[in-house]
């Protein structure tokens, strides 16, 4: 069955501090759309208040999936759904090691948790995670590129209906990128996996073919087109875009906390 995740007029704040304003994305079943942008303009945001994390007040707008709402639901029930998300900075779970975690998953969906091991191994196989990396806890002591590569594992274990990928290429070698985008993008065609990845770099892109790229600066996005546009982008520079655009916020400066006892004559 063919999945839609619509996401409209998403609005979230931290202690009253705006960040998303007002965000519309749309990603369908087999479909690979890259959100782009400068530091501190809101994209693992959007990845968190996607996943229902709790730390981020939703103040208007929607996200469903098939017609679901899911900014009700617990972060569980939205991955028991078909909803993953690989975060930028993955927890780490000491003494769990990945096929616990799967196991876990699995329950919650209903399904018999020994299916899985056997998926475990082969994927491990195939995005070269050595037994070392599947027998201690998830993510401790991992480094960058191997906490990414245990990310890709569970979401090819996992295979949800949506990913959110959030810099899934941050901390990877040469080898190690080309391992992860071609799983991901094999899972997109195999598997008709919907895909939102978030990234800098271009790089990530010659290896998942996106359909969409949209750019987001200042918790909106302000431009969205087809896989040109990241070449674009990188000719121009987000600042180069956004005085094309006449956009004036590109990242979100929380306001500075101000201490009162600063002040002269205080
Ligand atoms: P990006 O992923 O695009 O770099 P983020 O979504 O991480 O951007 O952050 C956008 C802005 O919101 C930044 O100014 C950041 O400091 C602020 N922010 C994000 N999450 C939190 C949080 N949990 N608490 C406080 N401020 C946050
Ligand atoms: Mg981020």
């Amino acid at each position: 069955m063919s999945s839609r995740l619509v996401i409209s007029g998403l609005r979230a704040s931290v202690d009253g501090f705006e960040i998303l304003r007002g965000v519309d994305l749309e990603v369908g079943s087999g479909e690979v759309h890259v959100v782009m942008g400068p530091n501190g303009s809101g994209k693992s945001t959007l990845s968190h208040v996607i996943m229902g994390r709790g730390d981020y007040a939703v103040t208007e707008g929607s996200v469903a999936l098939d017609g679901e709402e899911l900014l009700t639901l617990p972060t569980w029930q939205r991955a028991a759904r078909g909803l993953f998300l690989a975060m930028q900075y993955p927890v780490a779970v000491p003494g769990v090691p990945v096929g616990e975690l799967v196991a876990a998953a699995a329950r919650t969906r209903g399904d018999d948790p020994a299916a899985y091991a056997d998926r475990v191994t082969a994927e491990a196989q195939r995005l070269a995670v050595t037994d070392e990396f599947l027998t201690r806890g998830v993510n401790d002591d991992f480094s960058g590129g191997e906490q990414k590569r245990m990310e890709t594992l569970q979401l090819a274990v996992l295979t949800p209906k949506i990913a959110v990928l959030d810099e899934i290429d941050s901390g990877l070698d040469v080898d190690a990128l080309r391992d992860v985008a071609r799983r991901v993008e094999a899972m997109t065609t195999e598997d008709d996996l919907g895909v939102l990845a978030i990234t800098h770099y271009n790089r990530l892109l010659l290896g998942l073919r996106p359909d969409r790229i949209h750019v987001l600066m200042g918790g909106r996005i302000v431009a969205s087109g087809g896989p040109e546009l990241a070449g674009q982008l990188e000719e121009t520079g987000y600042e180069g875009l956004a005085a094309d655009l006449g956009v004036e916020e590109i990242t979100l400066e929380r306001p500075r906390e101000v201490d009162p006892f600063a002040e002269p004559g205080f």
